[in-house]
């Protein structure tokens, strides 16, 4: 079979969930036996999110290979398993990028470069580029953005010529909403029928329209979409509100979303009833049992975020991991956030109350650290279980280098240039970097875990591949010191000698990464970090 590509185009509002719909998309075609990839094209002129503030835009997420990129990419992964790279998101700001460098090396050959054909051009390679190397059956391409916004132009345009160019093997799933106005007691499809007008305008015609509705939606109303936007009235869809993400692909596998996106892409029978019997049923099975777990977990437990951005998107996969680990422990996690800039040494006590286990978020800039730091001391010395992130593991260790060891000053030299005790410094290859774009430490590296320490006996193995985003690391030289007075460097990079987890054998949960486990922590793979943390949460 050649490979199908499915767009997914949003309409009416933005925040509708084209992220978890293409996710959704990918699982019940990996349910019925196909290879998927998912990308992202993202119509903003940032060349990646990386330099994007969380607060406004969401939590960055890192792939495998070091790529900085949105934070629906988390959702693909979760969702499917799949290892997304580089290649599988993009912004209007690098396709041009791409095509600039070009022109600048004069392989335009003296033409005028235009956004018609050499954007879209490079738009349409980059687009087909995942299927090339990967002999996928599947690739579902989610367009950033709201069908009309003037930047997202070019990519309907490349979609548009696309979808001649391939014929049966392109399709477009059209996600839109549905809003009820209650003074009338009516569900009004009119934005809907807008947004496909509008995409027709752009020559595309959508194959699939998805209904995004708090309701349900009678078939008359699905009729009548179908009829107003050229659409079969079986290929509209609803997608309903549910009590988790994660219910999404049961209830688009029951309206029947997998046939239709078959059907729709010309998969013959006989193909489906093949792959049907290939496909690992266990999957489907595994993922049915993680939603009933997770529906019938009636009891909370509470886990504070100490951080400084906001809880919903800036530290998405850190929550999400840590929900879905508390699903496989029968507990529904509810995430409180913790201002740090809040925390004061008077406060912390009655800051901090009311969690049964903490973390100590990533991030950057020097706002909200004193309160983490205090925050950290207050949870080593009453000995509640802890998991520092990234820079969460770098308050750890600052911490622990004032108040166990003495140095008063210790710091980051992020955050102070003048420190005499920097127990995290720069590495020597980022001092004199210009950029801070896609400069840092980023992507899957290698980490030895120490015999019997809690990160090994976590993970059941003596190596692992963790991602990394960061620019700072411990200093070295202060690791022997550290040691001496009870905090244990448990994870190594087997390379360059630098620590990457540490922890406190002493206490009853207290370890930091300098990596970042939430990016590899999936709905059917959950990360043995946020499982042992939890384990050490309900022990306690
Ligand atoms: N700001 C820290 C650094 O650059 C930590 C980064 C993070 O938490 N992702 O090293």
């Amino acid at each position: 079979m050649s490979t199908k590509f499915i767009f997914v185009t949003g309409g009416v509002a933005s925040s509708l969930g084209k992220g978890v719909m293409a996710s959704t998309i990918g699982r019940l075609l990996q349910n019925r036996g196909y290879r998927i990839t998912i990308q992202k094209f993202d119509p903003y002129i940032n060349v990646d999110p990386g330099t994007l503030n969380p607060n406004e835009h969401g939590e960055c997420y890192v792939t495998v290979d070091g790529y900085e990129c949105d934070l629906d990419l988390g959702h693909y992964e979760r969702f499917t398993d799949i290892k997304t790279t580089r290649w599988n998101s993009f912004t209007t700001g690098r396709i041009y990028m791409e095509v600039i460098d070009k022109e600048r090396r004069g392989e335009y050959g003296g033409k005028t470069v235009q956004v018609v054909p050499h954007i879209t051009n490079a738009i349409k390679e980059n687009m087909l580029r995942t299927s090339k190397d990967n002999n996928l059956d599947f690739v579902i391409t989610e367009i950033g953005g709201t069908v009309g916004d003037i930047e997202g132009l070019p990519f309907l345009e490349s979609i548009r010529q696309l979808k001649w160019e391939l014929g049966e093997d392109a399709i477009v799933v059209h996600l839109a909403y549905v809003p009820y106005i209650a003074a009338a007691g009516e569900l009004k499809t009119k934005p809907t029928q807008h947004s496909v007008k509008q995409l027709q305008s752009f020559g595309i015609q959508p194959d699939c329209i998805i209904l995004r509705s708090e309701h349900p939606l009678s078939m008359d109303l699905r009729r009548k979409v179908a009829g107003f936007c050229n659409v079969r009235p079986d290929c509209v869809l609803h997608s309903p509100d549910v009590s988790t993400i994660y219910e999404l692909p049961i209830k688009m596998h029951e309206d029947g979303l997998d046939d239709v996106i078959l059907r729709l892409c010309n998969v013959d029978d006989n193909e489906i009833a093949a792959h049907s019997s290939s496909c690992n049923n266990d999957f489907n099975e595994q993922w049915k049992r993680f939603v009933d777990l997770r529906k019938t977990s009636n009891e909370d437990l509470h886990i504070g975020f100490i951080g400084k951005y906001n809880l919903q998107d800036a530290y998405k996969s850190i929550t999400e991991s840590m929900s879905i680990a508390g699903t496989y422990k029968h507990r529904k996690v509810k995430c409180h956030f913790i201002d740090s800039e809040l925390i004061t040494e008077d406060n912390v006590e009655q800051q901090l109350a009311g969690m049964q286990g903490y973390v100590i978020c990533p991030g950057f800039g020097d706002r909200g650290i004193e309160g983490k730091i205090t925050a950290a001391k207050y949870l080593r010395e009453n000995n509640i279980p802890t998991l520092g992130i990234c820079l969460g593991m770098q308050i750890m260790a600052i911490e622990f280098a004032r108040n166990v060891l003495g140095y008063s000053d210790a710091h980051s030299a992020e955050f102070s240039k003048t420190t005499k005790n920097p127990v995290i410094d720069i590495m020597e290859e980022q001092k004199n970097l210009v950029y801070v774009g896609n400069t840092m430490r980023l992507g899957g590296y290698e980490c030895e875990l120490l015999n019997d320490s809690k990160a090994q006996k976590a993970y059941g193995k003596d190596k692992i591949i963790e991602r990394h985003r960061h620019r700072y690391e411990l200093n070295n030289r202060y690791i022997a010191e550290m040691e001496s007075q009870g905090m244990v460097v448990s994870g190594k990079n087997p390379r360059s000698a630098l620590a990457e987890i540490i922890e406190l054998p002493a206490n009853h949960w207290y370890l930091g990464t300098q990596f970042h486990p939430e990016y590899s922590s999936t709905v059917l793979n959950p990360h043995p970090l946020f499982l042992a943390f939890l384990d050490a949460v309900l022990n306690k």
